[in-house]
């Protein structure tokens, strides 16, 4: 079994204690990799390098576009790396080898964009109300940056994170989830090879609830950029604002696919599809509602199960797999879970409904993609985060309805609008209460798009310009150009 080792100020090492834990194969079902199990004394310790590789001149010192210039040369690794990095998160977190190869080899671009970036934060000069001064603004990297981040899309997740806060000059500790770090751990040795000082981007692996709230409340660390769930985002949060720590939260979400009676049916289909049954559902922006317009509600319900019935599932590092296994045992759990909920609720059960016994399937942790029709849009399954290839399909009968509906839920991540209407499409894309709206379209996202949530589905933003703004503070700085300070005793 492979045995990996965290990075804290530039060494490999094991956990304080030498604990460690395994890390299983989703489609086998069996461990193939020991991680440290960090303790409070290993994230001390990785905060601590990280604080002092904020104040090294090796690192602090550097200009903007000298760290630019590191960012590119950790990409360039990145993109010669892609393939291979690439395996061990199909192997580790059960995704597709398509999908993931898709990730890994676009994940450049985020450090490219804000590689360009880092050169380009600028102050401004106000002409302040008042005479003799000069007022000018900094814009100053934060410090140390704790980067928390979920198993479903492992090193795209903390890429929204590490791109934007090394461009701004941050340092960095970065916890990944116990079911993805050892894929964290390979992109970690890029970053040594490409060169960063040690101690600017520090790995702590283990589990989040022995060293979650420590690292959260660590004085230490002065930011926090958090992708996972909505409880543990809410703790995370509450744990911040004991000492009023900046957050990103990106959250769950529930989103809501909108077909409207004048979409095109094939395109449809395929982008409900793709919205709920790509990586089996595991994704924060899975269309888990489609909500269509009861005059095709027949039409489209038989056309979409036949073709989610096309899917092939099976072992995710097979280069023809559609459907993959479920990252965790407690996922797996969860969404049978869900269904059994969604059954006594009374869905009626279109597809699916069980855990898959394929022979493709193996030993591994698959459930058969499943649809729920005639949902009613306050039953759990359609006000719920599943994380699964669970789809829960709402009728309507109005524009307004459709809204209604869509937005009644805590979150608003994203949403998918299907029609050929121009005036339709942007009356959706204004009403809708979501961070994205993807119009005959979806799952989109770039490095240079914002993303983030409405809601309950978070708070802040990745990707895009406005990101790097996350990872920044502005001072204001002051000078008397008067040429006399004025007697403090005599009011002007
Ligand atoms: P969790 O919230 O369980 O975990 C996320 C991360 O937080 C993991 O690294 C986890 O560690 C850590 N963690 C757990 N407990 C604590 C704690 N008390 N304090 C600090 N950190 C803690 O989410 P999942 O890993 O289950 O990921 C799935 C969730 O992520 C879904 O709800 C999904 O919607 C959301 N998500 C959101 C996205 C977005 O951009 N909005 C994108 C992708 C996913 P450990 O693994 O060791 O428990």
């Amino acid at each position: 079994m492979k045995k990996y080792q965290m990075l804290i100020g530039g060494q490999w090492v094991d956990a304080l204690d030498d604990r460690t834990f395994d890390t299983e194969n989703p489609f086998t079902g069996t461990a193939w990799a020991q991680i440290p199990r960090a303790g409070a004394r290993d994230v001390d310790r990785a905060v601590a390098a990280a604080a002092q590789a904020f104040n090294a001149p090796s690192w602090s010192a550097l200009s903007a576009s000298a760290r630019g210039a590191l960012i590119r040369r950790f990409a360039d690794l990145l993109t010669t790396n892609a393939d291979r990095l690439a395996d061990i998160e199909t192997r580790d977190n059960g995704k597709l080898i398509a999908e993931m190869r898709g990730q890994l080899r676009y994940m450049p671009q985020w450090y490219y964009y804000f590689a360009g970036l880092a050169d380009k934060v600028e102050g401004r000069v106000i002409p302040i109300d008042k005479p003799g001064v000069f007022n000018f603004t900094r814009e100053e990297p934060l410090g140390v940056v704790a980067a928390i981040t979920p198993w479903n899309s492992p090193l795209m997740l903390a890429t929204w994170k590490l791109a934007p806060a090394l461009a701004a000059g941050n340092t960095i500790v970065w916890k990944p989830s116990e079911f993805s770090s050892a894929s964290a751990l390979e992109f970690g040795a890029l970053f040594e090879e490409a060169g960063f000082p040690p101690g600017v981007v520090n790995i702590v692996t283990g589990f989040g609830n022995e060293i979650g709230e420590h690292l959260v409340s660590h004085p230490g660390v002065d930011k926090i950029a958090f992708t996972g769930g909505d409880r543990t985002g809410q703790s995370v949060y509450q744990i911040a604002a004991r000492s009023i720590k900046p957050v990103t939260l990106e959250l769950g979400g529930k989103s809501a696919n909108i077909v409207f009676e004048d979409a095109v049916l094939d395109d449809a289909v395929k982008g409900v599809v793709s919205g709920i049954f790509a990586a089996s559902g595991q994704t924060c922006i899975a269309g888990s509602r489609a909500l269509v317009h009861r005059s095709i509600y027949p039409a489209f319900v038989d056309a979409l199960v036949a073709f989610a019935r096309t899917a092939r599932i099976g072992d995710p590092s097979r280069d023809d797999t559609q459907v993959g296994p479920i990252t965790t045992r407690p996922q797996l759990a969860k969404i049978l879970e869900y269904i059994e909920i969604a059954n006594a609720e009374g869905a009626k059960l279109a597809l699916g409904g069980k855990r898959a016994t394929d022979p493709a399937c193996g030993e591994g942790w698959f459930v058969e993609p499943t649809i729920f029709t005639d949902v009613g849009p306050k039953m759990r399954i359609a006000q719920e985060e599943v994380f699964g290839p669970v789809l829960a399909i709402i009728p309507f009968e109005s524009d307004e309805e459709a809204i209604e509906i869509a937005n009644g839920t805590i979150y608003g991540l994203a949403a998918g609008v299907w029609t050929q209407s121009i005036t339709r499409a942007l009356t959706m894309s204004q009403k809708l209460k979501a961070g994205t709206v993807w119009i005959n379209t979806y799952r989109a996202v770039s490095y240079m798009s914002p993303f983030g949530g409405f809601k309950r589905s978070g708070i802040g933003r990745e990707s895009g310009l406005s990101a790097i703004r996350e990872y920044l503070q502005e001072k204001s700085v002051w000078i008397d150009i008067s040429g006399s300070v004025p007697n403090p005793f005599v009011q002007r």
